[in-house]
């Protein structure tokens, strides 16, 4: 799996994650990302006597002794799985798809000298920007924007490849207008 992508729901996670996930809306009221209680009696500190790696590193698994009750128990820690809905231009909705974001990226960067190691940076940065925002819907354009932002410093072609797609110029005379500023800002 990519670097930084969340797992998709109905992957199997042991049971006890429960209380290891970040939970959204108290990360939202600035509250700590992370509170471990044990799930004995809830005191919140525990000491860590083992820290496993499952899944590539996508899952820890750490073996816990509360400080309060010395009982012992697993967490299984991942980086939060949100669910993310995109508003399309038509207002239709569906749910957030980095596959969708990557294969844009991929076909507009189609025999340019850009590494997949370079897409799966911009993708990230862009899946990144988006999921600072907190927001629970985000709009196709804000991610198109994300997109165009990055493709412009990497690859000029790719940029405009992608930005006829995306913003289906509907005629020569728009497109030129998009080169011409590009070549204006560059
Ligand atoms: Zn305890």
């Amino acid at each position: 799996m990519s670097p930084g992508r969340p797992l998709a729901p109905g992957n199997a996670i042991p049971p006890l994650c429960y209380n290891a996930i970040a939970d959204r809306s108290q990360r939202r009221a600035g509250g700590p990302v992370f509170v471990m209680r044990c799930p004995y009696c809830q005191h919140p500190d525990t000491d860590v006597l083992d820290t496993r790696k499952l899944n590539d590193g996508e899952i820890i698994r750490r073996r816990r002794k509360c400080r309060q009750c010395s009982r012992r128990f697993t967490t299984y820690e991942r980086v939060e799985s949100v669910s993310l809905t995109v508003v399309k231009k038509d207002g239709e909705r569906e749910p957030y798809d980095r596959e969708k974001i990557m294969r844009g990226v991929r076909t507009a960067c189609y025999r340019r000298p850009v590494s997949v190691q370079q897409l799966e940076q911009l993708v990230n940065d862009v899946e990144a920007a988006i999921m600072a925002t907190d927001e629970q819907e985000v709009s196709s354009k804000t991610i198109g924007d994300e997109v165009m932002r990055r493709l412009r410093d990497l690859d000029e072609v790719a940029y405009i490849r992608f930005a006829s797609v995306y913003r289906s110029f509907a005629d020569i005379g728009k497109l030129r207008e998009a080169v011409d500023e590009l070549l204006e800002n560059s």
